[in-house]
C-alpha cells in the first residue's frame, strides 16, 4: 500500500462514517470525536542487527476507539506501512468490534521494516531479517509501546508478517517490564496480546474463524434473499487463511461447485466444480507443483486473477486477498449474485453504490470477517478468566454473534433503506456514538 492509499483508505472510511453519522443524526462534535483517533503514538528506535551495524526503525501504535473496552487489532510488519494505513485499520477495527457486539475497541500498530527482503522495496537490500533480528526488533518496539498497551487497554495481534512466535515475544518482553515496575515475581501476561499458539494462551477454533464467519453471515443473507445455498457456485479470490478455509465451508456444508480460485500468482477454473482439498494438496505439493500455486491444477484451466476471475458468472463471489480489488472499473463486470467478503476494505465506496444499483447483494468486510477478532476476543476473555474453552463452545458463541450482528445491519439496512455497504456503519457507529455519550 502506498502513503496515498493510506489517506483514500482512511478518507473512504470517514466518508462511511459521516453519512452514517447524517443518518442517525450525531450531534457534530461527535462526528468531529469519531473521525480523529484517540491517541497515536510514533515511536523510533535502535536495534543491533546481526552484523553489528545499528538500524533506526520507525514505528506506530494508534488507538482509534477505546470507548467500548480496551483498543484491539494487529501488528504490521511491512516497508511500506504509515500512519494513515495504520490509522484507517485502526478505525476499521473500532466498527469491526463494535458491530461484532465484542467488548473491544480499535487499534492497529505497525513497524516500518522488511522482515522478508521483499524484491519489491525500492530501498531494500533483498536480504530478509533473521529470527534473533526479529526477536531484538519486537521486543524493543514492545518497550516502545509498553506505557498504552496492557491487558485492559490495548491489546495487540497478528497481522501482515507478524506470527504466533512475534506475538510470544511481545507476550513475554510486557511481562518482563510489568515484573521490573512493579517488583513481582515474573507472571506471563497472556491477556496483553492475542494470536497466541495454542498451548501458550492461544485459543482453539482461531485458525478457522474468519472462513467460519463469512459462512455464517452467507448462509443468513442467502436466507433473507430466498437463495437457495445448496449446489450453489462459488469463485473465490485468495487461497489463503480467510479463502481456502470459506470455499471448505462452503463445499462441505452447501455441497457448493467451486468453480474458480486464484492466488497471488493466477487463478484457475474448471465448470465442473474444484474439491479445495485438492486444491489445497496441490498448492502444497513441493515435488509435482514447487509453483506453490493454484495455477496448473489437473483438470482446471488457468485464468486470470482480475479480469477472467471477477466476470465469472456465479452465485457467490468471495474476493479474500486484497484492498480495493471492487472498484468502480471491476465491478460492473462481475457476474453474480452476493459478495461476501473476506477481506479488509475490498470495496469501494463507489464499487458499492453500483453494487446496490445492480442489485448485487454486498456482505462487508467488517460483517463478514468479523469471525477472527470475535475469537480474538474469545482468546482474551479466557486469558482473563484463566479459562479454556472447547472447540464446540468457541464455534457457538461464533455463530451466536456472526448472527446477531449480520441481524443489526440488516435492520439498519431496512430501517433507513439503505445498502448493506452503508447498514454495517449506521449500526456500529450508533453503538460506538452511545458507549462515548455514556463515558461524558
Ligand atoms: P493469507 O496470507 O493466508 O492468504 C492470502 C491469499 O491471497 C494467498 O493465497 C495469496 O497468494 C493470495 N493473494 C495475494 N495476492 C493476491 C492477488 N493479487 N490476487 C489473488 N490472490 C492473491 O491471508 P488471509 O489471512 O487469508 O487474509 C486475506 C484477507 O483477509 C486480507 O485482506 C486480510 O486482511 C483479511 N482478513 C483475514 C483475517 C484472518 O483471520 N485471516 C481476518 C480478517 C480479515
Amino acid at each position: 500500500m502506498t502513503k496515498n492509499s493510506g489517506k483514500e483508505y482512511l478518507n473512504n472510511l470517514n466518508a462511511n462514517l459521516i453519512k452514517a453519522a447524517g443518518h442517525i443524526g450525531l450531534d457534530p462534535w461527535l462526528v468531529d470525536y469519531i473521525t480523529e483517533a484517540e491517541r497515536e503514538l510514533h515511536v523510533k528506535f535502535p536495534v543491533k542487527m546481526d552484523d553489528g551495524n545499528v538500524q533506526l526503525f520507525n514505528a506506530f501504535r494508534v488507538q482509534d476507539s477505546t470507548a467500548r473496552g480496551p483498543a484491539k487489532g494487529g501488528i504490521r510488519y511491512h516497508w511500506n506501512v504509515n500512519q494513515y494505513e495504520v490509522k484507517a485499520l485502526a478505525k476499521d477495527m473500532t466498527y469491526k468490534c463494535a458491530l461484532m457486539g465484542i467488548p473491544l475497541g480499535g487499534g492497529k500498530g505497525g513497524i516500518i521494516c522488511d522482515p522478508k527482503g521483499d524484491p519489491n522495496n525500492p530501498n531494500g537490500t533483498g536480504k530478509p531479517m533473521s529470527e534473533c533480528e526479529l526477536e531484538r526488533m519486537t521486543r524493543t518496539y514492545t518497550r516502545s509501546i509498553a506505557q498504552i498497551i496492557g491487558p485492559l487497554r490495548d491489546v495487540p495481534a497478528p497481522d501482515m508478517n507478524t506470527t504466533p512466535q512475534i506475538m510470544d515475544w511481545l507476550m513475554d518482553e510486557y511481562s518482563k517490564i510489568i515484573s521490573e515496575e512493579t517488583g513481582q515475581p515474573f507472571k506471563k501476561i497472556y491477556g496483553v496480546v492475542t494470536g497466541k499458539p495454542v498451548g501458550r494462551g492461544g485459543s482453539l477454533g482461531r485458525g478457522r474463524a474468519t472462513a467460519r464467519g463469512m459462512f455464517f453471515t452467507l448462509r443468513e443473507a442467502a436466507k433473507d434473499l430466498g437463495i437457495d445455498m445448496y449446489g450453489s457456485t462459488q469463485v473465490v479470490q485468495g487461497f489463503g487463511n480467510a479463502g481456502m478455509n470459506y470455499a471448505k465451508f462452503v463445499f462441505d456444508e452447501f455441497q457448493s461447485k467451486l468453480i474458480a480460485v486464484s492466488d497471488s500468482k493466477g487463478g484457475i477454473y474448471c465448470a465442473t466444480g474444484l474439491d479445495p482439498y485438492e486444491v489445497e494438496e496441490w498448492k502444497n505439493d513441493a515435488i509435482k507443483n514447487p509453483n506453490k500455486s493454484v495455477l496448473n491444477f489437473p483438470g482446471s484451466t488457468n485464468i486470470t486473477n482480475v479480469d477472467d476471475l471477477m466476470s465469472i458468472q456465479c452465485d457467490v463471489l468471495a474476493p479474500a486477498a486484497l484492498e480495493g480489488v471492487l472498484t468502480n472499473i471491476t465491478t460492473p463486470k462481475i457476474n453474480t449474485k452476493i459478495v461476501v467478503e473476506g477481506a479488509n476494505g475490498a470495496t469501494t465506496n463507489e464499487a458499492d453504490e453500483i453494487m446496490y444499483q445492480r442489485g448485487i447483494y454486498r456482505i462487508p468486510g467488517i460483517l463478514a470477517n468479523g469471525g477472527g477478532v470475535t475469537v480474538s476476543c474469545f482468546e482474551w476473555q479466557q486469558n482473563l478468566a484463566e479459562e479454556s474453552w472447547s472447540e464446540d463452545e468457541v464455534d457457538q458463541k461464533l455463530e451466536k454473534h456472526m448472527v446477531d450482528a449480520y441481524r443489526a445491519a440488516k435492520d439498519a439496512e431496512t430501517k433507513y433503506n439503505i445498502s448493506p455497504g452503508d447498514a454495517v456503519y449506521v449500526a456500529s457507529v450508533d453503538r460506538v456514538a452511545k458507549a462515548i455519550e455514556k463515558r461524558l
